[in-house]
């Protein structure tokens, strides 16, 4: 999507610290990080929330998280422990309408369930 701020950074037209990338999705350091790990993993084609993922984004949703094993051995926090997170909508905290699961790690983290 043309004004999408994730979509640019996926189109590098934005520059964003990218960490991984395949064809499927792109992983980059959060902006403002709020755990000593804070990195943004997004699919490349524009879904907007989780209310938005069909049948066929099956494969990019499973590669999300499969990077995000990996990302997490390598910034050395698989250990210590993390949170993958994505907010969904208003209530749910969602600030980029691009999908978007944020991998947390580095310090103890405080239960935000509810
Ligand atoms: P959310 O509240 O789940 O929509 O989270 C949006 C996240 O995107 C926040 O953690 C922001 O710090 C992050 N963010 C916003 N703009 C950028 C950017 N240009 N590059 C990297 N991260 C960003
Ligand atoms: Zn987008």
């Amino acid at each position: 999507m043309s004004d999408c701020l994730f979509c640019k950074i996926a189109q590098k037209e934005i520059p964003s610290e990218i960490i991984y990338e395949d064809e499927l999705i792109v992983a980059f350091k959060d902006i403002n990080p709020v755990a000593p790990v804070h990195i943004l993993l997004i699919p490349k084609k524009h879904l907007i929330s989780v209310n938005n993922i069909m049948e066929e984004d099956e494969a990019v949703i499973g590669r999300i998280f499969s990077v995000a094993k990996e990302l997490a051995h390598q910034f050395g926090i698989a250990e210590s422990g993390y949170r993958v997170v994505t907010n969904t909508g208003t209530d749910g905290g969602q600030v980029i309408g691009h999908l978007h699961f944020h991998i947390l790690g580095g310090k103890a983290l405080r239960s935000e369930l509810g």
